[in-house]
């Protein structure tokens, strides 16, 4: 089966701390089998490391080259439009880091770009700075729109929401790179080294995994165990491919979920 899959991670594989179960059979399954992955996430706080450090701990066995951020698909696409460039940065290490291992210096005065990526650690001094970059021509790009994010005590604002209050104050709309966008999908593939007809998406969120993955024509699998319920999927033009409660539900049907791609 020459299939491979972009995996979600957030309410796909755990939820806050908690691992979903039926991730670790998952995964081990496709490692077992040889079948190529990729986790994707709009995370861009931690660095591909950290993440799987992260997923080690919780008992899932993965490498650093099996994670994909949208840190990664940022500076990556900007190393491309502008090598050699600089940044104003907010955020934290995982687009940091991102940035400088693609050749680019982050700078606090008159950058070519201000990027913007989740974080708890920003003040309004940082928003005034970069709202005056903005105004002096440097450009919005943002790792992902993301309005919020779940926790275990709820929603907090995400990336989408910083980048909301830099929109208001300069009139600048902001470019974003991470999922829906083509750049970070077709990236992914890329790294998976598959066709667009041998590529499966699975993720919890209509507006990201599934709308990105039905735009690039990937199959898609949407889970009903993050942020989406059933009865929501009435308010969307596109549909997912397929439909499961949990990751649980795909571990015997592999070869349903690619072979429904073609
Ligand atoms: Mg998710």
């Amino acid at each position: 089966m020459n299939h491979g899959f972009l995996i979600d991670m957030d309410g796909v594989i755990y939820r806050g701390s908690e691992l979903i179960p039926g991730a670790e059979k998952f995964i081990s399954k496709l490692r077992r089998e040889d079948i190529p992955f990729l986790f994707l996430t709009n995370n861009s706080q931690r660095t591909r490391r950290d993440v799987a450090t992260k997923l080690m701990r919780m008992g899932i066995n993965v490498e650093e080259e099996h994670v994909f951020t949208c840190a990664m698909a940022t500076a990556r696409f900007l190393a491309r439009q502008k090598p050699c460039g600089t940044a104003y940065v907010i955020g934290e290490g995982g687009l940091t880091q991102a940035l400088h291992t693609n050749g680019y210096s982050i700078v606090d005065h008159d950058p070519d770009y201000v990027v913007v990526g989740e974080g708890r650690s920003f003040n309004f001094e940082m928003i005034e700075t970069a709202v005056r970059m903005i105004l002096n021509g440097a450009k919005l790009v943002a790792t992902n729109m993301d309005p919020n994010c779940p926790t275990q005590h709820g929603l907090r604002p995400g990336c989408g929401a910083i980048v909301a209050m830099l929109e208001t104050a300069t009139g600048q709309k902001a470019f974003s790179v991470g999922k829906p966008s083509p750049i970070m999908m077709r990236h992914a593939r890329k790294e998976l080294g598959l066709a667009t007809s041998e590529v499966t998406m699975i993720g919890d969120t209509m507006e990201t995994d599934i709308l990105g993955g039905v735009e690039m024509g990937y199959n898609t699998v949407l889970v009903l165990s993050g942020g989406t319920c059933r009865d929501d999927l009435v308010n969307f033009a596109y549909q997912p491919g397929r439909v499961v409660d949990s990751i649980a539900d795909l571990c015997d049907a592999l070869e349903l979920v690619a072979g429904s791609a073609a």
